[in-house]
């Protein structure tokens, strides 16, 4: 019997290999315009660090974890996100003790959710954290290094922004009592999830995308009235970066997201180009969770955005994406061909000309069918009477135009010169 791939866990194929490549570079490239530095963290961390800092009572740690006790009885948990373990690694090599610091991370993350289109059980995330600031403009930084992702990608014209402040914990608390009273009144219009929520996370209620809830929602008392001073100023101040900036967005008081460590200002940033699972990248502050994993009082902010859904963006999109093909396909007949393929193949490859050997002998219109099959430009063709004049011919395979005759020793030279002058 075949073994199969486990559901929710996909491969990624050589044909989309490419694509990812490109839009990791543009990822790296971004990251870097704003001062921001790698840090690569591992799959696996101890249970807690998530329990703890996304929160007890949140859908990830209640049903969605891969947690598993090792050989020792420890419990493990394969990461769900990444914001706690850069965390966790910040902490425990005192990046953010004394100073300031901005990371980026990119790579998988495991969740156990039902598996369906844009939302599966590994999938890859890319994410930015700045610690150590407690004001709105780096709130505003971190929402314009996803706009200039969007801009870089040419998809901006389909991204939506939503923003909104949930506040600082005390005024959280305040609207949190009044709500669980509000939908206490009205427990039996309450669907099962949402029932289960007024006693687990009432703020999730809000999230329910049930049309039936949403009258009841939308009566629902409104975050914004609970801000205390500061976090209203904070908001105004977010709201003014983001308009100089002429980054759009749209306030939405129902905008919670799943994670409990949020405060102040949250984000999300959604696309009209997928279907149900809209939602490309999301963050905001998280001033308490440095603390409350066993750091510092230093304020933190960022952004998770999931790369299958943003290449799905890009299929969707103009984006014009390039690949990057074979430059040279070597036709070798005969057995001091193959010897003279390989050496003239290593001397492309050292000159940075990628090639490609035809292996396993045929005839030369064999051969040539296999350069177009790897979409390469130019053939280069070594048969007896090429080796007894020390000889190639290089054919070009994507133009009309003419094949010539070089000596061998002038091949590398004479095909930097043709990719040189066709660009
Ligand atoms: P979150 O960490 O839940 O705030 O998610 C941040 C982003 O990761 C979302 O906006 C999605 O783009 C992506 N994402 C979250 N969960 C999944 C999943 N199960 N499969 C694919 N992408 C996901």
């Amino acid at each position: 019997m075949r073994v199969q791939s486990i559901r929710g866990m996909n491969d990624l194929l050589p044909s989309d290999t490419e694509l990812w490549q490109s839009v990791e570079d543009v990822i790296r490239d971004v990251s870097e315009l704003y001062g921001y530095q790698e840090i690569r963290l591992p799959l696996l961390e101890r249970t807690e660090l998530f329990k703890r800092s996304i929160g007890e009572e949140t859908d990830i740690v209640e049903k969605e974890m891969y947690t598993f006790l090792d050989n020792r009885g420890e419990s493990l948990t394969l990461r769900p996100e990444a914001t706690a373990s850069c965390i966790r690694a910040a902490i425990e090599h005192s990046l953010i003790n004394r100073s300031k610091a901005k990371l980026w991370y990119m790579g998988p993350m495991f969740r156990y959710e039902r598996p369906q289109k844009g939302r599966y059980r590994q999938f890859h995330q890319y994410g930015i954290e700045a610690f150590g600031w407690t004001t709105p403009d780096i709130d505003a930084e971190i929402i314009m290094v996803a706009h200039m992702l969007w801009r870089k990608l040419d998809i901006a014209q389909h991204t939506t922004l939503e923003i909104n402040s949930i506040g600082s914990p005390t005024s959280r608390q305040n609207f949190r009592t009044d709500l669980v009273a509000y939908f206490d009144k009205y427990r039996s219009s309450l669907d099962e999830d949402s029932a289960r929520r007024l006693s687990t996370n009432p703020l999730r209620i809000l999230d329910s995308k049930n049309p039936h809830m949403q009258d009841l929602i939308n009566n629902a008392p409104v975050m914004t009235e609970y801000l205390d001073e500061d976090s209203q100023r904070h908001f105004e101040r977010l709201c003014v970066f983001l308009g100089s900036q002429d980054i759009e967005f749209k306030l939405n008081h129902r905008l919670v997201r799943g994670l409990d460590y949020y405060t102040d200002t949250v984000f999300e940033w959604t696309t009209d180009l997928l279907g149900a699972q809209n939602a490309i990248c999301g963050g905001g502050r998280y001033d308490g969770l440095v603390e409350l994993l066993g750091g510092g009082a230093v304020a933190g902010a960022g952004f998770a955005l999931g790369l299958e859904r943003l290449i799905e963006v890009l299929k969707h999109s103009r984006f014009e994406f390039q690949p990057v093909n074979p430059q040279v396909y070597l036709c070798v007949l005969g057995d001091d061909a193959e010897v003279e393929g390989l050496r003239v193949a290593q001397q492309l490859r050292t000159a940075g000309i990628s090639a490609i050997v035809h292996c396993g002998g045929g005839k030369l219109s064999q051969q040539l069918k296999s350069a177009d099959r790897a979409n390469s430009l130019l053939g280069v063709i070594i048969g007896a009477s090429e080796i007894e004049r020390r000889t190639a011919i290089i054919k070009p395979l994507r133009q009309d135009l003419a094949q010539q005759s070089v000596a061998l020793d002038d091949v590398v030279d004479n095909i930097r010169e043709m990719l040189n002058s066709t660009g």
